[in-house]
Order: C-alpha cells, then structure tokens, then sequence
C-alpha cells in the first residue's frame, strides 16, 4: 500500500458484522472467554467452529466459506497454521479488516518467521487491515465491541491507547476500569505485521471522540514516516509515547564522538521531539498526562498559580514547577488586594496559603481570585486532611472555576484514605487528583509543553545554498577516512574554516606557512589517526622557521599523507557538531561542548536533519552548558546566530549525502564575533546499498 495513502481502518476500528473464528463454547478456552465478549455486540457475530450450530445464541457456520455474509472484521484465534488457511479464506470471501490473536509468528522465531511472511502475503494479496497476529485484541468501547478475552472491557472515553506489549494492555484496561477512566479505543498491536503505530494514528486523529492519543511502543516500523504523521496528527491532538527499551546501548562499533554517543534512544527522543509526540517515562505518568489531556483546557503559558491551607506542600509544589519549567509568578497586585481583604492574615504571595482553617468558601474565593488574574495560566489546589472542608465540596469549586475561567485546574490532596476518596470525587468532576504535588504539577507541565506543540509555527527548511559538486568530489576523492586535509567540505556548505592547506613536503609546508603569520599549527594527516593530538600530530604555534623540521617529526608518525599547515587561532569556546546515522530515522545532527569531555560528560543533543533555523538554534541551546556560550561568569557570549547557521548547514549536509556515515566538526572554535571549524572526521561509505534513505524528507 502507498505510504501516502492512510488506510482506512473504519471497518477494524467501527465494523459493522464479525466472525469469530475459533468461537468456543467451552468455558475456560480462551476462544470462549473471547466470543463471550464479542457476542455483547450490538450487530450481527457469528461463531465459525466446525462442531457447533450455535454458541451463546449467536449463529455458528463451519467454515470461514460458509459465512452468510462477507463480515467488516474477523477476529481470529485458532492455532497459527490454521489462522493463516482461515484469514486466506477471509480475503477471498471479500472480508478486508482483521485481527489475528493467535500467537506462534515472528515472536516465537524459527518457522513462526515463515509464518509471518506468509501472512503478510496473503494481507498484501487482498488488500487487508491486519491487527496483529499475537495481538490481544481490540475494543472500541462506542461500537460495544470488545474483542478481546479481557474479563472486562472499557468505557467509552476520550482516550485512545495502542499497545504494542498485550500484558502492559490488558494492566491500563484494568486501571481504567478501576478509575472509570473512559477509552475511545483499545488497540493491541501485537507482532505489527501488517498494520502498524503509524497506521493508526491518522485513524485515531480523525475520530472525534478520541482527543488524547497514548501509546506503549518498544520501536517504531517505519522511522520517517512515524515521524512525518506524527508531525501532522500532534497539530491537532496530543500523542503520548512510553517507549520502551531507553537504555538499550547501540551495539555499533563507532569511529567518531558523534557515533559513540549516538544510540537508538537518543534517535527516538530527537524523532518524538519532531513529530511532536510528548514523551513519557512511566506507565504512571502516561496514564495520568492522558487523563488530564483529556479533561483540561490547554494552558495559554506556563504561569502557575497554586492555592493551599499548608505551607509544607506548597513548598514542594513551587519546587516541582521550577524542575518542570513552569513559573510561579508573583500575583498582580488588584489580586494581591482582593485576597489580603478576603484574608486578612493570609500569605497572598504566589503560592497563596489561606492557612489550616480555610472553608470551602474560602477556598472558592481564593481559587476564584487566582484563577481570574491575567498573569496566571493555570491553578493548583492543595491541601492536607482539613477538619472543616470536605473533597466533595471542592471538587465542586474546582470544577466550577475551572470551565468558568477556561484555566486547568489540578489538586493536590496529601492524604491516604481520605485522599483516594477525594481523588474519586475529583476524578468524577473531571479534575485530576494526585496525592504528590510533583505529580499535579508534572501533569499540568504537560499540558502547557502541548500548548507549546500544537501552536508551533511549521518549520521552514530550504536548503542552504552550497557548492554540492565540490563536496561530491571531495567525498569521492578519498577513502573511507577523511580528515582535516577535506576542512573544504565544509567550506562549500558555506561553514567558516581556518585557513590552511595540505603540505606533501617540508619546502611545500614552509610555503604554506609564509602565508599564515608568523605562528601556525600543523596537523599530521593519516587516516590511521583518530585523534590527532592524542599522538602529537598536532602541533600549536610552530614559528615559520622550524616548520621543515617539524614536518619531517611529524610524518614519522604513522603512515602519512602529508602535514596539513593551519592559521593560528586564538583560544576559543570549543564546541562539537557531527553527523549520524541511525537505522530506523536516518540522519541525525549532534551538538555539544568540544574538547576532551565530549564523551565523558556527554552533555550533548541531538536532532533529526535536517534542521529550520529554529530548530538548529533549539538544538545548541538543549545542552545544559548553554550558559557557558551564552556567557556565563563573566565570559563574552560567542556569536550564536554563526554558530546556529553553521549547525544548521552541517544538518543539510547530512541530509542531502548519504555517503556520509559519520561527521565530526570538532572544535568549532567560537568567538564573540565570529565561528570558526578548525578539524574534521568524515567516514564515508558508499552511497549505493545503505540501509538508510537520504534523510528526513
Ligand atoms: P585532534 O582532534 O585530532 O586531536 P584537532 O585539530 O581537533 O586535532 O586539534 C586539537 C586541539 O588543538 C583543538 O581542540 C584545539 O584546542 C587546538 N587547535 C586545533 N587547531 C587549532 C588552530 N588552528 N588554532 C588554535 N588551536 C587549534
Ligand atoms: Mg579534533
């Protein structure tokens, strides 16, 4: 099927007629627990099992052949060589949407792989949407269906979940049901044969009821085109990712800083940060950022303003806003008036404490006040067990005020039973109840981050204009290795180099030198040689004169082609940008502080290529040493707006020759006036036969 073609799941996420194909009527097999749910539906299901003429009143045909009808989705669960005969049999009868929950394929390896393929075939041959298989099924709670053998469904809701891990599924079905937290769709994707994360999220963007996406994922099938949909869908809904497998090392054998730092997460994280998709790092947080995305209003910034009868609490609270990036701003002063009348020896700083004895008026008021100024975007409850107030009350003012000021609005309750009750009640108001404050304030930290999202401008990226022959040349002209001698490379995307050139022997570098100053630096070059100066093949502020001699020195070294003789610069901030593959996305840009803590620290960031000019200027200020750049301590500040377009051309670099396998610039030499790369690593691989395209599109 066309990638740019969406299918249309209609018939698998809203059927019409099922068949169950492995219909039991034997209680305790999984194909009875399974038909007990299915044939709860509203339209027509039937049993396909060869020994039976009916189960739980449904009707029963034999064979997938002698159906009445050509269903809209055959759910299959028999053992896998029988699956694969039975959904052929659904394609030829006409049936075009189908889940397969027999387990045995890809997962299983040895002739489960085979089996794979197979199905794949025969998905391809007539054009079906295939769920699975080893899927655990599907519910779409609206069309009263719930195809899976879950003792329990779900409610209808404003949640969509798609998992890839059928046990971390069934454990969120069982969560919501508990917090009666209502889904709009369940989707099991099993082994993701056929139909794949990227297949639903269109789906699920159209379906008016679903207004948060929330997804389990252990990887992504199709990299650029996850990240292209996502890129659309998160414009208009939230999709939240817990993906799994975080600290998973890349097995690579890596010839460069970039590739040694660069791993398969660090691509998910750049990938999620393009498409948009809101990352979250715990089943916890997942469920509770989709519930809140799903009951709140989204946060015009990231003005916090919290309101509470304890000190204590609030403390951690305006400690998690500071964590999470939100601000706690001081109140303008009409709101600062209002609440010091309505509380005469309250605290009406930001956080607002209307101390231990506040009633639920109180309360009202002050959430009322805080909530109706201008300088906040949105509010946060808290409060200890309280003698007085009961959470059914508040829950009331909370959520009045909150659809009254159009502002989300979460609390807090530091309580044991007493705050479960008091979640509950809350839950049922549709305001998001957490028992920790850092969790409260992490939620609505969400909710501001996809404000940020959903509102971002569309990023602009033409291509820089560049001498794309020369670099071709260059790219072909060596090895696989190149190093400072191709500095040219960059120069034809129009980054600023040191001036300098290739010497072959002592007499061409003392001319070389003549016209550098009085001082240079010489580099040995040798593929062999990684790190230059590790071996003292570099050499700084070589006076003219003993030039000759230090060539002859330094092509000792290993195997040389030559000395390459360089300006000397003065020092400057060093600063690291370098390019990487990666299997699943492709290109991808890495930033960081240069010099010999690149690795060590491993304060770097990176980002899929190639970049807009904001994008590339979000990059370099991602690393936790942007201060250092931006001048910190006293320092100048280096000349940011050269840094980021030189960043910025190196992401076009990437993108647009694959034949680079891995870049290093390392140092950029940056100065309050000016950018300079003064090193480089290239490994080039040939352009044909790479398992990656030409970038991000
Ligand atoms: P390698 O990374 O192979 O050791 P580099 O060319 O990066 O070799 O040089 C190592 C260090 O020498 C740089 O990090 C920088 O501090 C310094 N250096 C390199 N070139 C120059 C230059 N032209 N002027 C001043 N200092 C330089
Ligand atoms: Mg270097």
């Amino acid at each position: 099927m066309s990638p740019d073609m969406p299918r249309d799941l209609t018939g698998l996420l809203t059927p019409s007629s099922i068949a169950v194909v492995g219909a039991s009527a034997t209680p305790g097999k999984i194909g009875h627990a399974l038909f007990s749910n299915v044939a709860a539906f509203p339209g027509p299901v039937y049993g396909v099992n060869p020994s039976r003429s009916q189960i739980l009143g449904r009707p029963c045909v034999p064979t997938v052949d002698d159906l009445p009808e050509p269903v809209a989705l055959a759910i299959i669960a028999v053992p896998p060589a029988d699956a694969l005969r039975s959904l052929a049999a659904c394609g030829r009868k006409g049936i075009r949407n189908a889940v397969v929950i027999t387990a045995g394929f890809k997962e299983q390896g040895g002739e489960g792989i085979e089996r794979e393929r197979e199905l794949v075939r025969i998905a391809s041959q007539y054009g079906m949407n295939v769920l699975g298989p080893n899927s655990f099924g599907l519910i779409s709670p609206r069309a009263g269906l719930n195809a899976t053998f879950a003792p329990r469904g779900a409610f209808a809701g404003a949640i969509a979940f798609i998992s890839q891990s059928g046990a971390l599924g069934s454990a969120v079905l069982d969560w919501a049901w508990q917090n009666e937290v209502g889904l709009s769709f369940f989707v099991s994707l099993g082994n993701k044969a056929v139909l794949t994360e990227t297949d639903f999220l269109p789906a699920l963007a159209r379906d008016r009821e679903t207004v948060v996406i929330a997804a389990y994922l252990e990887g992504i099938e199709d990299g650029p085109e996850f990240v292209r949909i996502a890129g659309e869908v998160t414009r208009e809904k939230p999709v939240l990712v817990l993906k799994a497998g975080a600290t998973e090392v890349g097995a690579r054998a890596a010839s460069s800083h970039t590739g040694a730092l660069a791993g398969s997460d660090r691509a998910y994280g750049a990938a999620f940060r393009r498409g948009g998709v809101l990352r979250v790092r715990s089943v916890e947080e997942l469920l509770e950022a989709a519930v809140a995305l799903s009951e709140q209003p989204l946060p015009r910034g990231r003005r916090l303003g919290i309101v509470s009868n304890a000190g204590g609490p609030a403390i951690l609270a305006a400690d998690a806003a500071a964590e999470q990036g939100l601000a706690v701003p001081p109140l303008s002063p009409p709101t600062v008036r209002s609440l010091a009348e309505r509380f005469p020896t309250a605290s009406t700083a930001n956080p607002v404490d209307i101390l231990a004895d506040a009633s639920a008026d109180g309360f009202r008021d002050a959430v009322d006040l805080v909530l109706s100024d201008p300088g906040v975007d949105m509010g946060l409850v808290l409060t200890a067990p309280h003698p007085i107030l009961t959470f059914a009350e508040l829950a009331r003012i909370l959520a009045a005020s909150h659809r009254k000021h159009g502002k989300p609005a979460v609390a807090s309750f530091l309580a044991g039973e007493l705050g479960e009750e008091a979640e509950k009640t809350l839950r049922a108001a549709g305001i998001p109840a957490y028992f920790e404050p850092a969790r409260a304030v992490r939620a609505l930290a969400t909710l501001a981050r996809y404000r940020e999202i959903r509102d971002r401008p569309l990023p602009v990226r033409p291509p820089p204009a560049a001498d794309r022959a020369r670099v071709r040349v260059l790219l072909a002209s060596g090895g696989p290795r190149l190093g400072v001698e191709s500095l040219g490379l960059l120069a034809a995307y129009g980054i600023p180099i040191a001036r300098g050139g290739l010497a072959r022997s002592a007499d061409e570098a003392a001319a070389l030198a003549q016209d550098l100053g009085e001082r240079v630096v010489l580099k040995v070059v040798a593929p062999e040689i990684v790190h230059k100066s590790d071996v003292g093949g570099v050499r700084i502020g070589v006076p003219a004169h003993e030039v000759r001699g230090a060539y002859r020195e330094m092509v000792g070294l290993a195997p040389a082609v030559g000395v390459y003789v360089q300006e000397l610069l003065p020092p400057g901030q060093e600063v690291i940008a370098g390019i990487v593959r990666d299997p699943t996305f492709g290109a991808l840009v890495m930033f960081g502080l240069g010099g010999v803590f690149v690795e060590a620290l491993g304060d770097v960031a990176f980002a899929l290529a190639p970049l807009s000019a904001p994008e590339a200027e979000e990059l370099v200020r991602g690393i936790r040493a942007f201060p250092l750049l931006a001048g910190a301590r006293g320092r100048p500040p280096v000349y940011l707006a050269g840094l980021v377009a030189a960043v910025e051309r190196i992401s076009h670099l990437a993108a647009e020759f694959p034949e680079i396998a891995e870049l290093d610039v390392n140092p950029i030499l940056c100065y309050p006036d000016r950018v300079v790369a003064v090193d480089l690593r290239v490994t080039v691989s040939g352009a044909e036969g790479l398992p990656w395209g030409r970038g991000q599109p």
